[in-house]
């Protein structure tokens, strides 16, 4: 009897299924801003209309500009009810990192509010210098904001000032652009 010579076959299938978040961004970030770099396109336009229609906005990132902090702007889904984070990243270099993601799929004037407020934090962290590891943020988060428990593996704080930065950019975006008066008599 003749056996039968199976050939074995690895099929594999090139899915399209991972998409690669870029390191960097697809276009440098805005030479007047390098302290605050954008990660991908929709968080450079939500950045760049946050520096349009927000004084508030300018103020903070001129201020992150004179600091050493270098704070990188994403967009995300969030799972749980929660509109952005701050994150800190390390330093290296007399350099030090952090992270602000953004909630996404909320209308562009809370997403900017979200990014004041987000802008906010990382000013506070850019006012302590002391704040150079995840355990020195930490203990600074821990002795000026107000402890909301966790949520997951990391601690969650907010500060006052943080949100009244928020509600200060929302109520700058609620004012109607000057000179977008269209039409008229
Ligand atoms: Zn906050």
């Amino acid at each position: 009897m003749r056996s039968l010579r199976l050939s074995s076959i690895a099929v594999v299938w090139m899915l399209p299924l991972t998409v690669v978040t870029p390191l960097q961004a697809d276009e440098p970030a805005p030479a007047a801003a390098p302290h605050v770099r954008p990660l991908t396109a929709d968080a450079r336009d939500l950045v760049s209309t946050g520096l349009a229609r927000s004084e508030l906005i300018r103020k903070m990132v001129d201020h992150l500009e004179a600091s050493d902090l270098v704070v990188y702007v994403a967009l995300r889904w969030f799972m749980a009810d929660r509109t952005g984070q701050l994150t800190f990243i390390g330093s290296t270099g007399g350099v030090r990192y952090a992270m602000i993601r953004i909630g996404s799929g909320h209308i562009l004037s809370d997403e900017i509010a979200t990014l004041g407020h987000e802008l906010r934090h990382a000013v506070e962290v850019a006012d302590a210098p002391a704040v150079v590891d995840r355990v020195s943020f930490a203990r600074h988060y821990a002795r000026i904001g107000m402890d909301l428990g966790r949520v997951g593996v990391s601690r969650q704080y907010e500060t006052t000032t943080a949100v009244e930065a928020g509600q200060y950019v929302a109520r700058e975006l609620a004012e109607p652009l000057a000179g977008s008066r269209v039409g008229g008599r």
